[in-house]
């Protein structure tokens, strides 16, 4: 049988670099692609880590009934694709969802037997420089994600499993193991 697990955890925290880093170490696993009103980012490519759609598709997407969930974030709008989730459990195929925490939250509601990943930044020090290196964000924005993240991060009790993302090697082997795991209950 299939099995649903969601990474989720505060924004800057590395998410979708650890998701690149588990592609290929994830068999029987598909990571589902959600669709964005965001534009793509430098090498990013539709349908690959997002299916890129403007405002008014987006909001076609919701009034189809389309979207498991969806949420705003930094401006834009994100959501989960009711067939990138339906298309792999029919598959008997596991599926990773990548989603900010309300999203996570809306999974469990929909798949209370869903695992909930908690990626935890080593330190709070960390996780504001790290948003002050993306160097896209004025002093203003960083305060406020840095609010935001405040935010996210006290939510992590309604997580199953907590990982620390100090050693991004190390963080992806212990994510894999609680997918394993998860994949076989
Ligand atoms: P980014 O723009 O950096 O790719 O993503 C911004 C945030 O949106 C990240 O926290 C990411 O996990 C989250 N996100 C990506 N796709 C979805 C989605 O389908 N639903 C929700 N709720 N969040 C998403």
């Amino acid at each position: 049988m299939g099995a649903i697990a969601v990474l989720s955890g505060p924004g800057g925290v590395g998410k979708g670099t650890m998701i690149a880093r588990l592609r290929d170490r994830l068999a029987g696993w598909t990571v589902a692609v959600s669709a964005t009103t965001r534009a793509p980012r430098e090498g990013e490519r539709d349908g690959m880590e997002y299916h890129f759609v403007s405002d008014d598709e987006f909001d076609r997407l919701i009034a189809d009934g389309a979207l498991l969930e969806w949420a705003r974030f930094g401006g834009n709008r994100y959501g989960t694709l009711w067939d990138s989730v339906r298309g792999p459990l029919a598959d008997d195929r596991c599926v990773l969802l990548e989603l900010e925490i309300h999203g996570a939250l809306a999974v469990r509601k929909e798949f209370p037997e869903a695992t909930l990943i908690f990626l935890h930044p080593p330190s709070l020090d960390a996780l504001t420089s790290r948003l002050r290196q993306r160097g896209t964000d004025d002093d203003r924005r960083v305060a406020e994600r840095m609010a935001l993240a405040e935010w996210e991060l006290a939510q992590a009790d309604a997580f199953d499993h907590h990982v620390t993302n100090d050693d991004l090697d190390a963080a992806a082997a212990q994510i894999v193991r609680i997918l394993v795991d998860a994949a076989g209950d």
